[in-house]
């Protein structure tokens, strides 16, 4: 994976995520957490939501994307703090910023020209070999999507 650096000051996230301030660091969530659980250079003591929480200057954390918002963190914490929506915060940031890895540009702009992230050509021809019907772009959706991406500031953006 793309290693990033985001940069943001921790009042940005605070501001809107006012519930990580009730955080009082039990890992409890870290327990669950797939990244801290699966990726070598996390462990319980230096896990992964709490590197985001814990720095002062979090540019050190430069592996947001890891997250898969399995909302595991959400579930488990007793203090309803929501480190899923610190990260997506931190995810919006990073594609404004162009900082999220190429394959998210690609994944979005494939969503928005065809309103599914597979590609269609691609995926008819799987279909057609099992003997299956072909899939037709659903132009209403993609229009919609669009709307959609405009109304968030999702803009389409093209590969570098
Ligand atoms: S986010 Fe919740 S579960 Fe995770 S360390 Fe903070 S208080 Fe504990
Ligand atoms: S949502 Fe992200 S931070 Fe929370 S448990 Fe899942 S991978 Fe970890």
């Amino acid at each position: 994976m793309k290693v990033l650096r985001v940069k943001y000051e921790r009042n940005e996230i605070t501001k809107k995520n006012k519930a990580i301030e009730v955080c009082f660091k039990c890992s409890t969530c870290s327990k669950f957490c797939p990244v801290t659980l699966h990726v070598a250079k996390y462990n319980l003591e230096d896990s992964f939501i709490t590197q985001l929480f814990q720095a002062e200057k979090p540019e050190a954390l430069n592996d947001v994307w890891m997250c898969c918002a399995c909302e595991k963190c959400v579930i488990t914490c007793p203090q309803d703090a929501n480190p899923t929506q610190v990260f997506t915060n931190l995810k919006e940031k990073s594609y404004r910023e162009g900082l999220a890895p190429l394959i998210i540009y690609r994944l979005v702009k494939q969503l928005l020209q065809e309103g599914t992230v597979y590609s269609l050509k691609l995926t008819n021809m799987t279909r057609k070999r099992a003997g299956v019907k072909e899939v037709k772009k659903n132009e209403k959706a993609v229009k919609e999507l669009n709307v959609l991406a405009e109304k968030v500031g999702l803009e389409r953006k093209e590969d570098n």
